[in-house]
């Protein structure tokens, strides 16, 4: 056999593998979106799985904002960053964030997955070591590999275990990623005592706040300040723009040093297309919808209490969270597929999440809540989880 043919039969076979345990993955097509109303084949559902926490991806002064920076400065960037694809709404954005949060410098990133891919291969290599949370997103794992430094990964939120991690790479630069509110769980990471090690032991602390970015913390900082976290905990720290902003793209804040040397080392961000700047002009506006109505936290804040109370009622396992991720535990793969296809029937969209997503036995409906749901939308939810809950 070719060595072309080999590398298209091993492919299939793992396609294969993956049908026959029932774990294949496909891509729905939504036909039609209007906030959380969402129509998938030809039905109109209520989603509770976008990461939309703040209902800002189609409020009408972002999408404004996106049209009139289209207008006046076209669709592409037309380039690299460094090669003249650098906008004014880019520069701009990234001293909002920075100021925002507290930070000297920002730089973005077309998307949370690079950017952490640029964040740990731009300063990690060989020779290093990368502490990391067993239940981090892929893309700090994949930053870790791709560095090629040494990658130990703690057991989920175990301190004492990072320490111990720690203490063994010796003299090695040592940097520990986390994310802030973990993806597929939605508990928080220990970020005091996470800062507070890394300052004993003179490791790079670097947070991923994708979730908790617009949410958490009084103002909607993110993680860090509902830790009473600041800028001088966390030196490093990426937020995405795709999820509370409602938009695409991330930032990565820190010190003007280490983003400087991000601009010149971090290959996702060097090779690559700047995002489109009507984009960056977009998350601009939802910043600054986000800081003028805290109210759409406070009742994101309010759905969360209303589900876990119902959720809880009604003899569902929920998970440690208090954020709008609120999965329900339900172990076996089939059992949570079964029960995802069965609030479809019932107008709800909750996605099952299974291996290799999550670790196997612990398949889940994960289930998100947005500022854009109504109470009678969770209401509607809870009682479809009461009719379709297995016997
Ligand atoms: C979504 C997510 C990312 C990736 O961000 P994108 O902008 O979607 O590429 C990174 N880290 C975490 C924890 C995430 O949940």
């Amino acid at each position: 056999m070719s060595n072309a043919a080999a590398i298209a039969t091993r492919a299939a076979a793992r396609l294969a593998g993956r049908e026959a345990a029932g774990l294949r993955r496909v891509a729905r097509t939504v036909e039609h979106a209007d906030g959380v109303h969402l129509r998938i084949d030809g039905r109109d559902l209520v989603s509770f799985a976008s990461n939309d926490y703040l209902g800002l991806s189609q409020h009408p002064e972002v999408v404004r904002s996106m049209q009139a920076a289209a207008n006046r400065w076209g669709v592409g960037s037309t380039a690299a960053h460094l090669l003249g694809g650098h906008r004014a709404p880019h520069a701009e954005l990234e001293r909002e964030v920075a100021a925002w949060l507290g930070y000297e410098s920002a730089l973005l990133f077309s998307t949370g997955y690079l950017a952490n891919l640029g964040v740990i291969a731009g300063l990690m290599q060989r020779g290093d070591v990368c502490v990391q949370d067993k239940l981090n997103h892929a893309c700090l794992i994949d930053g870790a590999t791709l560095a090629g430094c040494a990658l130990r990964r703690y057991p989920h939120n175990d301190v004492d275990a990072a320490a111990r991690q720690l203490d063994a790479a010796g003299d090695a630069p040592t940097l520990i990623a986390t994310d802030g509110v973990f993806s597929m769980d939605g508990d928080l990471a220990p970020l005091p005592a996470l800062a507070a090690l890394a300052r004993d032991r003179g490791a790079l602390l670097f947070v991923d706040d994708a979730h908790g970015f617009g949410v958490l913390g009084p103002d909607g900082q993110g993680s860090p300040e509902h830790c009473g976290l600041g800028a001088r905990d966390v030196p490093l720290r990426m937020v995405t723009l795709g999820k509370a902003l409602g938009c695409g793209g991330a930032l990565v804040l820190g010190a003007r040093e280490l983003v400087d040397a991000l601009v010149q080392f971090a290959r996702p961000f060097v090779y690559t297309t700047a995002m489109p700047p009507a984009l960056a002009a977009a998350a601009s506006a939802a910043l600054a919808v986000l800081r003028r109505e805290p109210e759409r936290r406070a009742h994101l804040q309010a759905l969360v209490a209303r589900f876990r109370a119902g959720a809880t009622q009604l003899r569902y396992r929920l998970m440690e969270s208090a954020t709008p991720i609120q999965p329900l535990w339900i172990g076996e793969a089939d059992a949570a597929v079964a029960l995802s296809q069965a609030l479809m029937q019932r107008g709800c969209y909750v996605p099952a999440i299974r291996p290799p997503t999550v670790p196997e036995g612990s398949a889940r409906l994960r289930i998100t809540l947005s500022a854009a749901h109504t109470e009678a939308q969770v209401d509607g939810l809870l009682e479809a989880l009461d009719q379709a809950r297995p016997a």
